[in-house]
């Protein structure tokens, strides 16, 4: 079999760029804009764009695209820088759209030296009448025609804070019937009195995202500027800024949006869910940013498996995210320690076990040997989970039952010989014998039993809190139904196990452990655990357990 991949349409391109010597080297950049936490759609891009420059000679920067001061801020700055690492990248420099604001403040001034640009009075609702449809042409703007020393004098005087909030802006003056609407005189920069993270109060003219980006990238000679598909249609005045400027010529490329099923990748949605408490905060377990995934108990390792199997297209597609679980569970299958907790537990006493305890041995990881083993606790008073019971079980049921033997995972073989009950009909206590010569790697006994069950010792467990999460949303593109995305949230995303009983082992657990609990699934340390108070999340399941919903589809 051929280990060889195919190349992405990226990597092609690169590649003969290279061949033929346009570059030696590729220079990238991931360009969020600090007003969220990054989510697995900024994943698949972090994972492209420094991908490629750990594939081919280059690198790439991080720069933060911080041209809209109102809902920027410090704190996503640092959750950005903190997400790249943990998702194992490196940038070379890090660099912010508003370490330009001087330079790019220069480039208007040489597109209205140019007569390339002018200042306009007219108001927004003006500007967007102005504007024409795809079918039919705009029209000039009254202030169009302005001379070059007006233009510049108002833009300097827009700048010194002469002018109300949205009374000017500066546009290209490119073409007011172009086919492509963004050509046809788009705003280069509007007046607005925010105080920015970076640069406070010393601006009240920012630019618009179209005169910043392609600009930015010049700047640091980013060879492939990669973004997504929805602006292909500013490509063209991108190469038309850079060309009158005669700057650097960077190239764009655009990749389809990755987004995944059952959720919302869109910053200001996700921003919603918290700000309206429908979840704990932006890492909150159940959230699809990467710091949710990381609480989650996701692994980087798994993040970049997934980035790296879904590929890179031009069209927009929806992932399944079963594919990102499935991804998880591989990589936990390799690394994850095996633990016994009992989440629903259930009395169980061995009436004939006299010896009081007894230590056994049990590997971490049958996967990994490396791993080694440890010693659990066994005695005669065990909890094991109320759903391995059956009072009246159907047939070919191998968990417990009345008479029914089970294997208790490395330890023995038990018969249960009596349900002992409360008064109000529950069960009590389930009681049991043992057979000595069945010890796990010692059996002598010569019994079959079908059913291995995990079990923990009740005078040596300790207590623990364990979150199990389902689906943030019902339905497969909550955006993409009816009325307000919201509605479609699952009210069964989060349920809290309160009372479950883990091996004592796990009172060492750390927030870098990831566990199997055996027969459950997989699971890790809540980032707000602590000694006293131990609480697990559940990543995923040990299997791909979850049905759809029925559709018409
Ligand atoms: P959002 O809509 O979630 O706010 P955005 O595109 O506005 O996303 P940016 O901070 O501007 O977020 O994005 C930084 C980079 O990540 C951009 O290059 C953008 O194209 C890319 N990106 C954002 N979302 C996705 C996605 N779902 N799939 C792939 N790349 C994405
Ligand atoms: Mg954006």
């Amino acid at each position: 079999m051929s280990e060889e991949k195919s190349l992405n349409f990226l990597e092609e391109i690169i590649e003969e760029h290279l061949k033929e010597g346009r570059y030696t080297s590729i220079v990238t950049r991931f360009p969020p804009e600090p007003n969220g936490y990054l989510h697995i759609g900024h994943a698949s891009s972090i994972c492209l764009n420094f991908g490629l420059t750990k594939k081919y000679p280059g690198y790439t920067n991080l720069r933060f695209d911080d041209t809209n001061p109102d809902t920027e801020d410090t704190e996503y700055v640092d959750s950005i820088k903190a997400d790249v690492r943990w998702l194992g990248f490196e940038w070379k420099h890090e660099r912010y759209a508003s370490d330009y604001f001087d330079q790019l403040f220069e480039f208007a001034l040489k597109l209205i030296d140019k007569g390339l640009a002018y200042v306009d009075e007219s108001s927004s609702e003006e500007i967007a009448s102005m504007k024409g449809s795809p079918t039919e042409p705009g029209r000039n703007s009254p202030f169009r025609d302005r001379t070059i020393d007006e233009n510049r004098d108002l833009f300097l005087r827009m700048k010194n804070g002469e002018f109300p909030d949205g009374s000017r802006t500066l546009r290209a003056k490119i073409d007011m019937a172009h086919i492509n609407m963004l050509m046809r005189d788009p705003i280069l920069y509007r007046i607005k009195r925010a105080h920015h993270h970076r640069t406070g109060d010393k601006w009240c003219i920012y630019p618009m995202y179209d005169f910043a980006h392609g600009q930015s990238d010049s700047i640091e000679e980013i060879t492939h500027s990669i973004c997504t598909m929805e602006f292909v249609p500013h490509r063209e005045l991108y190469d038309w800024l850079i060309e009158k400027l005669g700057i650097y010529p960077s190239h764009q490329y655009e990749f389809a949006r990755r987004n995944i099923n059952y959720t919302v990748t869109s910053k200001r949605k996700l921003l919603q869910l918290v700000n309206e408490g429908h979840v704990t905060g932006w890492d909150d377990p159940r959230m699809p940013t990467v710091s949710g995934l990381r609480r989650r108990g996701y692994t980087p390792e798994s993040i970049r498996e997934f980035c790296e199997r879904i590929g890179i297209a031009k069209r927009d597609n929806l992932v399944d995210v079963g594919l990102l679980e499935f991804c998880v569970r591989e990589h936990l299958n390799r690394i994850a320690l095996r633990r016994m907790v009992v989440l629903n537990p259930l009395k169980l006493v061995i009436t004939n076990y006299e010896q009081g305890e007894e230590m056994l041995t049990m590997d971490n990881n049958p996967e990994d040997v490396s791993a080694g083993n440890r010693e659990i606790p066994f005695s005669a008073e065990l909890y094991i989970e109320q759903e391995d019971f059956m009072e009246e079980p159907p047939k070919k049921y191998f968990r417990l039952a009345p008479g029914q033997m089970v294997r208790l995972k490395s330890a023995y073989i038990i018969r249960c010989e009596e349900v002992v009950k409360n008064p109000d009909g529950s069960i009590r206590e389930l009681r049991c014998v043992y057979i000595p010569e069945s010890r796990s790697g010692h059996d002598t006994s010569g019994i079959n039993v079908k059913g291995t069950l995990h079990w923990v010792s009740a005078r040596h467990a300790i207590k623990a809190e364990v979150r199990l999460y389902d689906r943030l949303f019902r339905v497969e593109d909550p955006t993409d139904e009816e009325g307000d995305f919201k509605e479609y949230l699952n009210p069964a995303s989060l349920v809290t196990v309160e009372g479950a009983f883990a091996e004592p082992s796990l009172a060492s657990a750390g927030h870098h452990d990831r566990f199997q609990f055996i027969r459950n699934g997989y699971f890790v340390l809540d980032s707000s655990a602590t000694p006293e108070t131990l609480i697990f999340n559940k990543t995923v399941s040990l299997k791909d357990g979850w049905t759809r919903p029925k559709t018409d589809k």
